[in-house]
Parts: C-alpha cells; structure tokens; sequence
C-alpha cells in the first residue's frame, strides 16, 4: 500500500477541502457533494462522478466488500480552466477570501483531464480489492491518500509528480524533480527565470524567452542569454488552434522566419504551457533541439509545471491585488487631511509616492481657455527645467490620445522626447485622469525609485487610485471656481473696487503683519464734498456716473499693492501696506488733486481724505479707521478738498 499510495498521490490530497470543510464533518456546502457521496454510491451501486460547488471534479468509488461502509472521493481537481478561475475570483474577492490565499491554494490541483479522474479512480479500486485479498477482511483498511467517506486522512506531504517518459530517468531527471519541487517556494517572476535557467544549464540553450498570455497574445516575461533585452513579437494568438495541439501532444510548435541578408530561415520553437487545454504561457527558444524525443522531453518538462505556475500566478494576483488596495487605502488617507491650499501640490506627491516616482506632474485642463495648466510639479532639480515645456508636450500627446502611455525609452518613441537633464531615467509614465470619459487632467510621472523603469504594474496602480485621483482634482477644480465667484462677491458692482467687507478683512492682516514684522502700514478715507447736492441736482444716475469716475480715478492713482474700496455711499478707503504717513500723505494728496482737477460731467467734483499710520501704539483696526475717520471730519471742518493726516493734528482734536 504504501508503494501504491505514492503513484496515486499523482491526484493528491487537495487543501481547498481542506480549508472549506476543516474538521471533516461535511458542513455547509461540502455536505451537499462528498458529504452525499456514500449514499449515492450505495444507491447506484456503483461509482459516481459529480463537480462539487468548489468547481472540483470528484469521483466517488465505491470500496468492495466493505459493506458499502467506505467510499473513496477520487479527484478533487479542477479540470476546467473556467472552474479555476471561478475559484480564484471567490478566493480574492468574493465568499472564500476570509481564507487565507497562500494556505487555501498551497497544493490546488489542476488535472489535465477527466480521464485522469477515471484512471485514478480505476487504480484505487483495483488497490482496494488487491490489498482485501492479501489483508483480513476485519483488518481496517488502511486509508489511501484520497479521502474516504468523511474521514480526513493524515496530511500528507505533497509529493510533486512529474510526468516525465519513463525512460527518461536520467541526470536530468533527477534534477528536474529537484528544481520542480522548489518552484512553489518562489515567486511567479522568479519562477519563470528559474524555469529558463534551468533549461538553459541542463540542455545548453542559448536564447530563452518566457512568453506569458496577455490580452489574447503573448508578451516577454523573462528572457535568457542571447535574448535578453530583444522583444519577441508572435503574431499568434495564445489559443492558435495548433499550439493547443502542440500542448495536447507534447511537442513543441515550429515557426519559421525569414532573416538575414541571405534570407535564412530560422525555426522558433514554442513549448506551450497550459492546463486544461488552455495556453497560459510558451517557452520560445531560436536554438535548434536535435531529436524528437529530446523535444519531447521539454515539452512534457514545460508542461509538468503548468499547475505549479497556476499556483503561483494566483498567489502573485493576490498580492498585487492586496498591495493595490494598500495603496489605494494610503492614497485616500493621504489626500484626507489636506489644506486647500497645498490640494495640487499634495494630490501630485500622494500619487507619486505611490508610485515610486521622484518626480511627477499634474496637468489640469482649463475649459474656459483651452489648455492643460501645471498645477504642480514635484522633484524639479532646478528652477528653469526645460524639461517642464517639453513634459507639457507629453502631456498634450496623452490629453489628445486620452490614453495612457508607458515608455521604458521615451528615446524610442513617437513623444516628443525629455530633456535628459533633468531625467535620471528615460522611462516615463503619462495617465490621463478622466470623469465621464472626458479627460480632466494629464499625470506624468519619471525618475522612478531604484533607476526601475515604469512598468504594466505602475500603471496598474496608477489606474487604482485613478478615480479618487479625479474626484479630488474636479473638486479642487470647482473651489478654485468659487475662489473667483468669492472674489466678485467682494467686489463693489458700480465702481469695480473692493468691497468693505473685504477691506476690513484685509486690514485686519495687515495689522497682525505690520505688528509681527514691525513694518509701516497707512490707511486713508475718503468721502466726496457735498455729494447730496450733486445728486439732487443731476439725478441719481449722474451721482452713479460721478462716484464711478472717482473710483476710477482712485485706482489710477495707486500702486500695485495698495488695496482701495468703496467703504459705502459715497466714501472710500485705501489700505496701504508698507507705506509711512509722509508717503500716504503724498499719494492722498496725488488723488486729491487728481480727481479735482478731472472734468466731471455736471461740475467739478472734490472730495476729503484723513489719513492715519501705524506707529508702535496705534496698530489696532477699529484704532487706525477711527483715527483715519477724524483725520478726514477734520479736513471737512477745515473747507473739504483737502488731506488731513492724524499725525499732524492737534491733540485736542485728535480726539
Ligand atoms: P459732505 O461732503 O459734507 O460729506 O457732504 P455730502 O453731501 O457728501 O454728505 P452726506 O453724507 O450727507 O451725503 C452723502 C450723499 O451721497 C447722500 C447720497 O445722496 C449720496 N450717495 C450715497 N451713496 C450714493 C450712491 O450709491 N449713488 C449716488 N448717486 N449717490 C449716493
Ligand atoms: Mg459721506
Ligand atoms: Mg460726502
């Protein structure tokens, strides 16, 4: 028996049953298939095949004179691709994702076929009944490695059965057992190289490469020798019906190409890999292979590690599902806490650290002038980087094309190309950010961590956080909008200047500046002379007209920094930072005689102005516009058309 169970581990103990039906007592869903099994075969009467809720295949034997006590589940593999991948997705998102993936699918079995399951299910029977008739029929019979009715057999070691010719028991063999039991300790990354390597040292290949299924052709996973660093282009389609026959008979596909100045025909050969007569992978090499069997012999040893590979794609599918929702999960935590005014800059450095990349940029477009605006850029080594025009063409290409580009040698491309410069590295990565299939902004990202070129993976990833990416920038896009609409509702309508409430605000800060820094600041008001009589003798719409002008006298006047408001009716009042009272003396005095010396349309128009400074004891606001305010009652009493500064007034009538 114990010989017996080895060959019969070729269907070997399968942990997926192992996790969903932990204790062996057919709970849950388990109880519906195996857990029925003895009661069906005791009904039939004889051996019963059933897909179980897992996607497995089972076969369910009944055990001779055991009194139909015993019944042997043969199988539990997948043998459909589409059950597998059923079961991929409920282990890594759906119901089964409670398990944890690595156990869950350390030893999954993906037989080739159906066929298997029989031969399995024919060898238990037959060991059953050879070892009934050398062993006491009260002798318990001991358990082969399948299960039987509900009783979990001890756990035993996975045995990797290979299937290699039987006269094939060489060196290489041996070597191959070796290596094809270590696959599962590695990566699927690593696997595949070690795959190639192996292949290489043990047959003296010279040009390897690992071609991996991807949208329904091939793309170069890992290559070996003299095909590092060449592209592969197959123009085959990973279910060509003559690789599945390839697959299906062990041999290796045969592609000729014409090369070469003599046109010299060159033979690829392509060992395809798949389970269930799905190709998910080929290993392609230029080297010639001199017999059959030896052709043979590789492509039996490709196909042996499809099932080790599954393993492995999944496990690496789990993780990089995982690390994507950890990114997502720190992107959104990064963008919680952000200050507006920082939103650009943060959004840009949240993504590029999940990114990897030293430098990136945010592009957003503006729909009012037609053009993409850098909101931020991160990493820029020096303040004119060229590399910025040339980064905002990129950007142009990718807004236009709506798609993104990965470039590994942006030097190889149609783009037009980056400075180098600036760039450690010519690999660049460029997304558009869309919302409703309209693009909003364009992401550039370079100088990726570690001199690693941008990859499928960083795309990927890109492509995760992309949607909380575009909420974030429409919304920043729409408060920068209402900063514009907060800027006309602290406008004055008639004159075009500030409002009051802006302008007391703005007092207010430059207080606490001039108070921080100790530097001077002036505040002027200004009223209009006998502005009643004006308008009752032209009308209001004239007084309108008159307060317009001087409104736009006022600001014809002023520097740059000065902040001038209509204070209400017809008053004003200028704000001016950095300035000592001489200076606001003077450029009170400049608007003064500006606007008396300005035709008005009816007559002449003057107006008032008091002007107050800070000094060390007059820094308060409601201080410095009342202080400004008797400065400016003290040029009216004192004939109007004319400066009063409140520094120069008389104690008495300062207050
Ligand atoms: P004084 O120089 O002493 O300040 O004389 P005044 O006539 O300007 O004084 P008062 O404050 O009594 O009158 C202000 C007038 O300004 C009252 C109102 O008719 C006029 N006024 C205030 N706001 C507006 C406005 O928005 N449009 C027009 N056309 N007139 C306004
Ligand atoms: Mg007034
Ligand atoms: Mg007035």
């Amino acid at each position: 028996m114990a010989d017996a169970s080895r060959e019969l581990a070729s269907a070997n103990n399968n942990s997926i049953c192992a996790s969903l039906n932990p204790d062996g007592k057919y709970v849950g869903q388990c109880a519906a298939f195996c857990g029925t099994a003895l009661e069906e075969v005791t009904e039939v009467g004889d051996a019963v095949s059933f897909t179980c809720h897992a996607g497995l295949e089972c076969r369910a034997v009944p055990i001779a004179d055991a009194g139909q006590r015993l019944v042997a589940i043969v199988g539990r593999t997948f043998i459909k691709a589409e059950n597998y991948r059923r079961a991929t997705e409920r282990a890594i998102s759906g119901d089964w994702s409670k398990y944890p993936p690595s156990e869950f699918f350390e030893n999954v079995l993906l037989t080739g076929s159906l066929s298997e399951i029989e031969k399995a299910a024919e060898k238990v029977t037959a060991e059953i009944e050879s070892v009934e008739e050398v062993e006491l029929p009260e002798t318990p019979i001991e358990q082969p490695v399948e299960q039987i009715d509900g009783e979990q057999p001890e756990p035993t070691q996975p045995e990797q059965e290979i299937s290699v010719p039987p006269n094939a028991m060489n060196a290489e063999t041996q070597a191959w057992r070796a290596f094809f039991g270590s696959l599962l300790k590695t990566d699927f990354q690593r696997a595949t190289e070690s795959i190639l390597e192996f292949l290489a040292h043990h047959y003296g290949f010279k040009a390897l490469v690992w071609l991996e299924r991807s949208n329904g052709g091939f793309e170069n996973r890992a290559a070996y020798g003299e095909m590092k660093g060449r592209k592969v282009r197959l123009g085959i389609a990973a279910d060509d019906h003559r690789l599945v026959e390839a697959l299906q008979n062990e041999m290796p596909l045969e592609l000729g190409e014409r090369h070469g100045p003599d046109d010299a025909v060159r033979t690829m050969n392509l060992f395809p890999i798949g389970v269930a007569g799905e190709i998910s992978a080929a290993v392609a090499t230029l080297d010639k292979i001199g017999t059959e069997s030896g052709k043979k012999q590789i492509a039996r040893m490709c196909q042996s590690i499809a099932p080790q590979l599954e393993i492995l794609r999944l496990r690496s599918d789990v993780a990089r599902r995982e690390l994507i929702g950890g990114a997502v999960r720190r992107f959104s935590d990064g963008i919680k806490s952000v200050e507006t005014d920082d939103l650009w800059l943060s959004l840009t450095q949240n993504a590029a650290e999940i990114l990897q990349a030293e430098r990136a940029s945010l592009l957003v477009y503006d729909k009012p002038t037609e053009s993409l605006d850098i909101k931020s850029i991160i990493g820029s080594r020096n303040e004119f980087d060229p590399s910025q025009e040339s980064g905002t063409r990129v950007a142009k290409v990718i807004f236009d094309r709506n798609e993104p580009v990965i470039v590994s040698d942006i030097s190889k491309t149609g783009l037009p190309p980056v400075d180098e410069r600036g760039y450690r590295s010519k690999s660049f990565l460029s997304c558009p950010v869309t919302i409703g299939g309209n693009v909003i902004a364009v992401m550039s990202f370079t100088d990726r961590a570690g001199g690693k070129p941008f990859d499928k993976e960083s795309l990927e990833l890109f492509q995760a956080i992309a949607p909380q990416l575009a909420v974030s920038i429409d919304r920043a896009t729409l408060k920068e909008r209402a900063g514009e609409f907060e800027q006309l509702s602290v406008t004055d309508a008639l004159t075009g200047l500030l409002n009051r409430r802006y302008i007391e605000e703005r007092l207010m800060e430059e207080i606490k500046r001039s108070n921080r820094h100790g530097f001077p600041m002036s505040f002027m008001m200004l009223d209009v002379d006998e502005f009643k009589s004006y308008n009752d003798q032209f009308g209001h719409p004239a007084g309108d007209e008159a307060l317009k002008m001087v409104g736009h006298i006022i600001r014809e006047t002023l520097r740059g920094a000065d902040v001038a408001a209509r204070y209400g009716g017809e008053e004003f009042a200028i704000l001016l930072p950095q300035t000592i009272s001489e200076e606001a003396v003077t450029i009170a005095e400049r608007i003064r005689s500006n606007i008396a010396e300005t035709a008005f349309p009816h007559r002449r128009v003057t107006l008032s102005i008091g002007v107050a400074s800070c000094s060390a004891e007059l820094c308060l606001a409601e201080n410095i516009v009342s202080a400004a305010d008797k400065a400016l009652y003290h040029a009216k009493h004192n004939g109007r058309n004319r400066v009063q500064a409140f520094e120069d007034m008389e104690p008495g009538n300062a207050n």
